[in-house]
């Protein structure tokens, strides 16, 4: 890409990131931040948005300057100008909705004074999303009909500028004070101190809609007690008013079989998307750490050449889902037409594998009971179909010779393998979650292939984890990777017996999910 010329074509879009949980975006701001050319964003905007934008995009983290705690927003304000001079399509994420307690009004100054368009995305503000995720509600019939959302911020400016929270003790209705964990103390206070019961309903939560959300509820006498003695910190919402009263202990965010717990997943993002998925909708905080990298075979002639005599194998023997995948990829480039592949039988390693064949509506005749490649070979043999056979296998450029040494000594098949695709390790310290993973650790970490446990043993350097974090269990998607797990002094604590990422996620909940 050539250098952009200086121009006014740039514009800057004020977006609201919502308060955490990705599912709460916008489909606008989703829209926006996948074409922008720069993202500018601070903490509180959820990282898992950041990985939305096109690799060759610009982030900006002006949350964390270097040497200082956060850029000024004059900076803020120079570099949103800068950008858009460029003619680049800026994206300023903050959190929660950018009206609210975001400082967006200082930002549209400085645009408008340097004579720059931008638009404004509304979002989901923390008050509301913290409410919703904790089960509180905020208005009620019954109990109070104003909603006032405060801030308990003691850094305003002015004395004259900061709440009054004295007076609004007679407001009554529902209290959501934002930025009043520093000063929670005087808030209650001068609540109590205003004519506010004590016995009043109040509420805190904590890292709102995140896996890490914690709530209490309380009453305004107590509430800086039960705080300290639950822990919670900043982020974190203020509740205070009747209809607080109403809400349950538990409620259905909190109660999902993996709330809280944190799974790594091994896999590079395109093959694990659904594990993330049906992770996420748990409840479970998934942190990524691609250990392999799937690369597609180098070797087109081997390929052209199976292709050639594709109608002579009797058997296909798929040894992978990412194999399958990949094959099917370069057999439709190939043929373009399904009925080129011919009659021949199909086995596969695994249900996982068998998935991505049935996909094209062809069907799958042998799937061992446990799956390896040895079970596999002997599940093929006991057909007794494999003599003087074509059988092709296809595979990767790990593990394969242990299948097709079996198949060739005791079946007396006549074997060609294709590898189709490389598994390469990938650099783990280029991993999206890595630093996290360090810091906190993890309940489990789950590893869908020998190569991903390979990896995992050869970077263990990197992935070295900080004092009091918690030490992940691991978990193995079937024999084969847990022996290479064990062959390497590590124990594995959870195995499943049918590899399929149903079949993970049932086991983890089993495990270590919230009964
Ligand atoms: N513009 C944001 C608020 C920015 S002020 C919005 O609309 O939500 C920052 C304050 O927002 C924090 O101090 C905290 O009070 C609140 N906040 C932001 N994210 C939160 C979360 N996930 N859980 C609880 N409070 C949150």
């Amino acid at each position: 890409m050539g250098k952009l010329k200086e121009n006014n074509s740039g514009k800057v879009f004020l977006v609201g990131a919502g308060p955490g949980d990705v599912g709460l975006v916008t489909l606008r701001a989703h829209e926006l931040i996948r074409d922008c050319d720069a993202l500018v964003f601070d903490h509180l905007a959820n990282a898992e948005l950041r990985k939305r934008a096109k690799p060759e995009c610009e982030q900006i983290d002006v949350g964390k300057a270097p040497g200082r705690h956060t850029m000024i927003q004059e900076e803020i304000g120079k570099i949103l100008v800068e950008k858009a001079r460029q003619g680049k399509k800026v994206v300023r994420l903050k959190g929660g909705d950018p009206f609210v307690f975001g400082r967006c009004a200082e930002e549209m100054i400085v645009l408008d004074e340097a004579n720059i368009s931008y638009e404004i995305v509304p979002g989901v503000t923390a008050a509301l999303a913290c409410a919703a995720y904790a089960g509180i509600t905020l208005s009620h019939r019954e109990y109070g009909s104003s909603i006032s959302f405060l801030t308990g911020h003691e850094d305003v400016e002015k004395e004259s500028l900061r709440v009054n929270f004295k007076k609004f003790a007679e407001v009554g209705g529902t209290l959501c004070i934002y930025m009043g964990m520093g000063t929670i103390n005087e808030i209650t206070q001068k609540l109590m101190d205003g004519g506010l019961p004590k016995d009043k309903p109040a509420a805190i939560v904590s890292h709102g809609t995140l896996p890490a959300q914690r709530k209490v509820i309380s009453t305004v006498g107590n509430l800086v007690h039960d705080a300290e003695r639950a822990d919670l910190e900043a982020p974190a919402i203020i509740f205070i008013g009747n209809s607080i009263g109403l809400s349950t202990k538990g409620n259905w965010f909190e109660r999902k079989q993996l709330f809280g717990k944190r799974i790594v997943i091994t896999r590079p993002l395109e093959q694990a998307s659904r594990l993330k998925a049906m992770l996420e909708e748990k409840g479970a905080d998934v942190l990524e750490l691609p250990l392999i990298r799937i690369l597609p075979s180098e070797d087109r002639n081997l390929v052209a050449e199976t292709f050639a005599g594709i109608a002579t194998y009797e058997w296909v023997v798929f040894t992978s889902a990412n194999g399958a995948r990949e094959f099917f990829n370069v057999f439709f480039k190939a043929f373009g037409d399904i009925r080129s592949f011919g009659p021949m039988r199909i086995a596969c390693v695994g249900e996982a594998t068998a998935e991505v064949v049935r996909k094209f509506n062809l069907e799958v005749e042998l799937i061992p009971n446990r799956s390896t490649g040895e079970d596999l070979a002997q599940a093929l043999v006991a057909t007794n179909s494999l003599d003087s056979a074509n059988v092709l296998v296809v595979t990767g450029n790990r593990n394969r010779e242990i299948l097709v040494g079996l198949l060739e000594s005791i079946g007396h098949a006549i074997v060609d393998s294709l590898p189709i695709y490389q598994t390469d390790f990938a650099n783990v310290t280029e991993a999206p979650d890595l630093a996290q993973y360090c810091q906190y650790g993890a309940d489990a970490i789950v590893f869908t292939s020998s190569s991903t446990a390979l990896s995992f043993v050869e970077q263990e350097e990197d992935l070295k984890l900080a004092n009091g974090a918690t030490k992940p269990m691991l978990c193995s998607f079937g024999p084969e990777t847990s022996k290479t797990l064990r062959e390497n002094d590590l124990e594995v604590s959870l195995e499943i017996e049918n590899p399929s990422v149903d079949s993970m996620v049932e086991a983890l909940v089993r495990k270590i999910g919230n009964h």
